[in-house]
């Protein structure tokens, strides 16, 4: 079966401080679902897209579409949550310019109520997991890998002594999967903080490695989630595995033309993603010129993004005018998803 179409919501963040300092105008508009952009250097030059959501952040949560971390989580990780209870792969990824709100949409902060997408996800997993604990006939497992792709090589975020170039092979029933990659079992919301906060530090320290590149880098964060059914009558364990696997793309390119700045990974997404998108309108069930097999992340994600899976995309927007040319590319590789 073919998954519905990417649930799609665009978020733009508050002004920051540089774009504060240069005095720069907001160029987006939002009403009800429809995002508006404005050319700075052409006032009514407007183009208009409609989204599942449209998220507002800089002004009173009075503002109709003003969204709190909590509201966003409701709308998608929520969702996506109990799809993965009823047997599907989920995705969820965010995508924009580095510093547009990636982070902050997938992870938030610590302090409270700024914990974005994953940890409200994790806690909720386990709020469901502990409640349904009370069916003898059922068991749960919960596993979380982390890796980062950076050009088309994978690394373990888990194991950063591991700084090798991890393989990624297919199984034959599975599919896609990184040999070696750790997969650590977690019981609890607190198990899946720490290994996230390691993660990502992992992550900042190879990033200042790697100064500029480090914008070409994609973290995913794996959580593979095992529910299983004794029947007592049978004898027979039946086992269903899923993975929600929350991908989060990093990238300041903008589809500039020189082809040395294409970031092949997050092209390769579009086109896979806007292929589905065509499978689903079409009503097709083939699947098969979907050009996953083009980078390692649409490799990897193959079993999350089609076939029996649900995905959620958000895109993450600078508000000010300095960033319209970026802020626009978002825009519309965020609408050829839907
Ligand atoms: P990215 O991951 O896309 O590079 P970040 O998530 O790190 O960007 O965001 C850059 C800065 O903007 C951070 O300081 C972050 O806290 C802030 N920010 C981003 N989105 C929002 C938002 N919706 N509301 C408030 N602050 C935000």
């Amino acid at each position: 079966m073919s998954g519905a179409s990417v649930k799609v919501a665009v978020r733009v963040r508050p002004f920051n401080s540089r774009e504060t300092s240069k005095e720069s105008k907001c160029i987006i508009q939002m009403s009800g679902n429809t995002t508006t952009i404005i050319n700075p250097k052409a006032p009514k030059e407007t183009k208009s897209f409609n989204f599942d959501y449209s998220y507002w952040s800089h002004t009173s949560p009075e503002d109709i579409n003003y969204a709190s971390q909590q509201q966003v989580y409701r709308d998608i990780g929520e969702e996506m949550l109990l799809h993965s209870f009823e047997g599907y792969n989920v995705c969820i990824f965010a995508y924009g310019q580095t510093g547009a709100g990636k982070s902050y949409t997938m992870m938030g902060k610590q302090e409270k109520d700024q914990e974005g997408i994953i940890p409200l996800l994790c806690e909720d997993l386990f709020t469901k997991i502990n409640g349904k604990n009370t069916d003898n006939n059922m068991s749960y497992s919960v596993e979380v890998s982390y890796m980062e792709i950076y050009c088309e090589r994978v690394r373990d975020l888990l194991n950063p002594k591991n700084k090798g170039n991890l393989r990624v092979r297919e199984h034959p029933l599975l599919g896609p999967y990184v040999e070696d990659l750790s997969k650590l079992a977690v019981t609890s919301y607190n198990d899946i903080q720490d290994l996230m906060d390691s993660g990502n530090k992992a992550r900042t320290v190879a990033a200042t490695n790697m100064n500029e590149t480090s914008s070409r880098s994609h973290a995913v964060f794996n959580i593979i989630f095992t529910q299983k059914r004794y029947d007592s009558e049978t004898d027979n364990t039946s086992e269903k595995v899923h993975a929600a696997v929350e991908s989060e793309s990093e990238s300041d390119v903008t589809f500039s033309q020189e082809g040395a700045n294409i970031n092949k990974s997050l092209t390769t997404l579009g086109k896979v993603i806007s292929a589905l998108a065509e499978v689903n309108k079409k009503k097709k069930k083939v699947e098969s010129f979907i050009p996953y097999r083009d980078s390692v992340l649409t490799w990897l994600l193959r079993e999350n993004l089609g076939g029996n899976s649900r995905t959620a995309m958000v895109a993450a927007l600078s508000p000010a005018d300095i960033n319209y040319d970026e802020t626009l590319s978002t825009l519309r590789y965020a609408d050829r998803a839907k």
